[in-house]
């Protein structure tokens, strides 16, 4: 027996720190027990998640020893209590409740009173000297058991608890009498033969056994399963079991249970917040059942009780140094706690917290920083729901994407981008989305989908460009055939009107009023805790921040949010303008270089504008430029139609043809199979070295057009070979010099790495480069040889589902693939130039996932979309306090 495994701890021997292991109810319910001490903890103990591994590895088998570690256990908490399971005088009951690693609110299954059964439910009454309560324990515990063990639809119950009161002519579970819940027991009792052909157990030893595999069999649930899908929770972790001494709250007037914050859970307020019902037990105070009280109004009721919890909401709080959420039942008076854990809260309390836990002395600054989760801060950035409205709910999905947005419903992606440029506003509905919708994402006020979860492509795209979105509404039955939303017996059709709330997954037919916190009082408190925890992590971190933008009006946008430069700004972006589209396309359709050479001469004064508007709205910071690297198929004409406008004209000989026929030919000669891996980027500069030479006179003539000197920084594309930099850089610096500036002081030549091959030279290519920038998308898709357009939608969610990876490699950086190119040509390209600068322009610069790698890699900057600076300023704090004890490898 001596190295048998442990599957059993009492809460005395577990701590806040055993959460893998004991669940996070399990151990925090132990943490709790030494600091609060015995007389505010019910006893019990905890079996452990490895044996719920265990239990489902062994095809729904215990394994060997738990059956004898748990009736010791029993016994020890026998003799702790002076109380026995099932005894005729006067019984120990205790609650089951699940309890996994992470929580699972309403997934996992719990069981109160168990051990009550007909003899046992004499002793209560006795021992109680309250018939009433002793059978209405009774009649709670078999249904939760029939329901939890035995499947038996919850609203079997509550049909029989309504006939009940209806023949007896009262309104509320808490007016029936000892008579009518002895009557409602014997009915549940009736329902649970019918159900599974046996009596109700009355063994209290086998109602534990079966309480156990029915919380260990509700961990692969199909609930369960689809919640750990779309949050992303490892199937393999297993729930632990608490067995736990009940307490009672509905034992009358004197009892009651409900739940409490530490502070206010939606504002950060540093008032406590919560609800109870007086005279009742477990989940009435969430179920809705009753009315619940707010939790100020329990001052009146039991004043001594409510000044302990107001204690104890403290001391845990300090101890946990976090918010707390707490489950609290009082028991004639006496209040114990049964659960407390680190509060969910959405970005407003998240910041206000923070602030004001510095100011209370309660954190310093760098684990107030922690407590930040830096990736829902963009909530604080785009309007929200009016926090004080009130909306009928008539779903509820995966909050992916935070934000409220309101208008018509629409289907399709063309529906909404015809409907934006209306000016109309609208909600993009879907049951999924995918590469060809991203269009509807720019032109919707928000995305609503049916299907997916946190990671699936609609909410991906939408958190990375600030729409708000919610996922995973799956009581919502959307028809794309019949343009309609089904939900209830509610129909809502294409053009009515629909609104979401991203920060909590609500979705409302309500016109629910939405506010911008720059503009609202009500934010006032917030914004300004807002900026000084982003001060605190500008003072913390190492890496620097800046931004992605291509005009002017995103560059100030970004510098107001904190961004310190521009570290992509990408130039194709700039032809892509409706006035400008056709002389692009004259410049790459030009049959010879002086006719290329005349269509430049035309883009050039534009670009050099678009070059003094961010030089302007950057001023002082550094600006980062990336030569051409165009989606070429993108400036030209649809093959298939203009194929089809030449037979046309052909047919009809009409006096286009030659020029229609000339066009075509141009067209099929660029078209190329996979424009992708095409002639992009430096390929481009060196068989057409006029546009890139036009460029550089626009930067540098901008340059040269600003009073205060910018910081330019030109950078090539797409470069696979040494001496395709080389190449590049001789054609910006002799431009530079034609131009009279100096390279190194006026502006400087980096690359963008993005390639494989350039990774592994990196070498090579940094005698050539001032600066490297990763462009952590592309080389995403080049490493992998994923084309995200394709990939997103149509094998992610399967690989994610089949474990073959857990996050899209697009959305946080895939640290031992792609990431370990970053760290190669980082640490090669340092080797043969230790002053070269290294930055990253990928989507993965606003992850904060991957810009805690990016931290480690020793990077200098990340740079990221506009709206996620501030995320990015967070997380980049919050590396540099995670690793501020590893030895960096730069100096290994
Ligand atoms: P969940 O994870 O769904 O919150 P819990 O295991 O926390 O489930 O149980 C739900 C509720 O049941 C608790 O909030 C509490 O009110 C009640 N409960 C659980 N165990 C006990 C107990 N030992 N004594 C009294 N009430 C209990
Ligand atoms: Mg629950
Ligand atoms: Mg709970």
């Amino acid at each position: 027996m001596a190295d048998e495994q442990k599957w059993v701890y009492d809460f005395a021997e577990g701590s806040k720190d055993m959460r893998e292991l004991l669940g996070g109810k399990g151990a925090n319910v132990a943490e709790m027990t030494r600091v609060l001490g015995a007389d505010r903890v019910p006893a019990g103990f905890t079996i452990t998640t490895e044996a719920c591994v265990a239990y489902m590895q062994a095809g729904q088998e215990e394994p060997d020893g738990m059956a004898a570690q748990v009736a010791d256990a029993l016994e020890r908490l026998q003799e702790h209590t002076g109380k026995r399971l099932g005894d005729d005088d006067d019984p120990l009951l205790v609650s089951v409740r699940s309890g996994a690693r992470e929580s699972m609110p309403g997934m996992l299954d719990t069981v109160l009173n168990l051990g009550m059964n007909d003899t046992s439910v004499e002793g209560l009454a006795k021992a109680t000297d309250n018939e009433r309560f002793a059978w209405d324990s009774y009649r709670r515990f078999v249904q939760m058991f029939g329901n939890v063990s035995r499947g038996i639809d919850g609203e079997a119950f509550e049909q029989a608890i309504a006939e009940v009161k209806s023949d007896r002519g009262v309104e509320e579970d808490t007016e029936l009498d000892t008579d009518a819940l002895k009557e409602l027991t014997d009915r549940f009792k009736a329902l649970y033969s019918e159900h599974t052909g046996e009596d109700f157990p009355q063994d209290p030893q086998e109602q534990l056994r079966l309480a156990i595999r029915a919380v260990f069999d509700s961990w692969t649930g199909d609930r369960a399963r689809e919640y750990r899908r779309i949050n992303r929770i490892p199937d393999d972790w297993g729930t632990a079991v608490n067995v736990q001494q009940m307490v009672f709250g509905n034992k009358g007037d004197t009892s009651g249970s409900g739940v409490a914050f530490s502070r206010d859970e939606v504002t950060g307020a540093p008032e406590p917040s919560g609800d109870f019902l007086p005279n009742a037990q477990g989940e009435d105070v969430v179920s809705g059942a009753r009315t619940p009280r707010d939790i100020a109004e329990m001052k009146d009721w039991l004043p001594d009780a409510y000044e302990q919890l107001m204690e104890i909401l403290k001391t845990l709080e300090q101890h946990y140094g976090d918010m707390q959420d707490t489950e609290f039942t009082v028991e004639d008076g006496q209040l114990y706690m049964l659960q407390t854990r680190d509060a969910k809260r959405p970005a407003q309390a998240a910041v206000r917290f923070a602030r004001d836990a510095v100011d209370e002395g309660l954190l310093d600054r760098e684990q107030a920083l922690m407590t930040v989760d830096a990736d829902m801060l963009t909530a604080l950035l785009v309007e929200t729901f009016d926090p004080k409205a009130d909306y009928e709910v008539i779903a509820t999905g995966v909050p992916a994407a935070p934000g409220g947005a309101k208008g018509e419903v629409v289907f399709t992606a063309a529906d909404a981008v015809s409907a934006a440029d209306e000016g109309r506003a609208v909600v993009l509905v879907r049951p999924d989305t995918n590469a060809n919708d991203v269009a509807g994402f720019h032109a919707a006020k928000g995305i609503l989908t049916s299907l997916g979860g946190k990671a699936s492509h609609a909410a991906l795209v939408a958190r990375g460009m600030g729409v708000p979105c919610v996922t995973a509404a799956s009581e919502l039955k959307i028809s794309l055939e019949d343009k309609c939303i089904r939900v209830g017996d509610r129909t809502i059709g294409e053009g009515d009107f629909i609104a979401i709330n991203g920060t909590n997954g609500e979705v409302t037919l309500d016109d629910v009023p939405l506010v911008d916190p720059k503009e609202d009082p009500a934010f006032d408190e917030i914004l300004k805790a807002f900026e000084t925890v982003l001060g605190w992590a500008d003072d913390t971190r190492r890496l620097g921040v800046r931004t992605n933008a291509d005009t002017p009006t995103d560059a100030r946008k970004a510098r107001e949010l904190g961004a310190e430069g521009i570290g992509l700004c990408r130039t194709e972006h700039m032809f892509m303008a409706e006035d400008r589209q056709p002389k692009m396309r004259r410049m790459i359709m030009a049959g010879t270089r002086e006719a290329r050479k005349d269509a430049l001469e035309q883009l050039l004064p534009l670009q050099q504008e678009d070059f003094e508007g961010l030089f302007e709205a950057m001023k002082g910071l550094p600006v980062t430029i990336r030569l051409l690297d165009p989606p070429l198929h993108e400036f030209l004409p649809d093959l298939p139609d203009l194929a089809a406008q030449v037979e046309r004209a052909r047919i009809e000989c009409t006096d286009d043809l030659e020029e229609l026929e000339e066009l075509l030919e141009t067209t099929e000669r660029i078209s190329e199979e996979n424009p992708m891996l095409g002639t992009r980027g430096c390929r481009l500069g060196i068989l057409y070295p006029e546009i890139y030479e036009m460029q550089v006179h626009a930067i540098l003539r901008a340059a040269k057009a600003m009073d205060e000197p910018p910081h330019p920084e030109i950078m090539i594309p797409l470069v696979d070979y040494e001496h395709e930099i080389e190449l590049m850089r001789e054609l910006v610096v002799r431009i530079g010099n034609d131009e009279g500036l100096h390279e190194g002081e006026d502006y400087t030549v980096g690359t963008m790495i993005e390639l494989p091959r350039a990774c592994f030279v990196a070498d090579r290519i940094a005698k050539f480069a001032d600066f490297f920038s990763f462009g952590t998308n592309d080389l995403t898709q080049t490493a992998l040889g994923f084309s995200r357009d394709d990939v997103e939608s149509k094998f992610v969610p399967v690989y994610m589902e089949q474990k073959i990876i857990d996050r899209s490699p697009f959305e946080t950086i895939d640290k031992p693939g792609v990431g370990w190119l970053v760290r190669l040509a980082a640490w090669v390209g340092r080797e043969a130039r230790p002053d070269l600068k290294l930055g990253i322009c990928g989507e993965h610069g606003g992850d904060p996932d991957s810009i805690e790698f990016f931290h480690m890699a020793g990077l200098d900057y990340v740079s990221c979309s506009p709206f996620r600076v501030p995320i990015a300023r967070v997380a980049a704090a919050q590396a540099a306090i995670i690793h501020a004890h590893d030895r960096s490898w730069a100096d290994a």
